[in-house]
């Protein structure tokens, strides 16, 4: 069955948002980051595919160097090898630190991971959005999204990219820039019906 996949670092509203896109409350949301391990397949209200809900990565307390390294490397596995089936690909960050998070972490040996799981999945052919989180508590939402685009790889301004960069606020359940942007994505390869 056909799926959406969603990818992103701990805390940035995986939980959250897959419960806006599933109407499913069963989500644990506000506890420990990196509850989700193995990956998850829901279905989608009123689509026919499935939204798969990949472990999330990056720093987690009480959880080893050498274990989130196995997290990373099992999510990479999984998409490698249902590339060809993932529609989309979903790669949430949190809006109100991703620049500083990506900054931090950029340097002569170290790509930051959001910038590398995005490169990867557009590697592999799968069409990405970036559900950029946590819009309510950005100021000043263009600047930010533009310096996102410019992080990315993406010649701002961010409006050019409206299928790539999805502003939300999924606490809220605005989410409609990513319903659309997926919408676009499904249409591309014929499968809004
Ligand atoms: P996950 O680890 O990525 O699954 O993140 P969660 O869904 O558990 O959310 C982590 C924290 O971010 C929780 O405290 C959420 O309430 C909060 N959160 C999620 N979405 C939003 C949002 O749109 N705005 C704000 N301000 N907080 C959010």
């Amino acid at each position: 069955e056909a799926e959406v996949a969603l990818v992103g670092r701990s805390n940035v509203g995986k939980s959250t948002l897959m419960r806006e896109l599933t109407g499913h409350s069963k989500f644990d949301t506000g506890g420990k980051p990196g509850v989700t391990r193995q990956p998850n397949h829901y279905d989608w209200t009123a689509e026919d595919f499935v939204i798969t809900d990949l472990p999330g990565f990056g720093f987690m307390s009480g959880v080893d160097e050498e274990y989130r390294e196995q997290i990373k490397t099992n999510i990479v596995h999984y998409l490698e090898e249902y590339a060809d089936n993932v529609l989309v690909g979903i790669l949430v960050v949190d809006g109100k630190s991703v620049i500083d998070i990506i900054d931090r972490h950029s340097g002569p040996d170290e790509i930051p991971y959001d910038v590398e799981m995005f490169h990867f999945l557009r590697d592999l052919d799968v069409p990405t959005v970036v559900a950029v989180n946590k819009m309510d508590k950005v100021d000043d939402k263009d600047e930010r999204l533009n310096e996102l685009c410019d992080r990315l790889g993406l010649y701002p301004p961010w409006k050019q990219w409206q299928e790539v960069i999805a502003p939300i606020t999924a606490k809220r359940g605005q989410i409609d820039p990513l319903n659309e942007a997926v919408r676009t994505h499904l249409h591309e390869q014929g499968r809004d019906d």
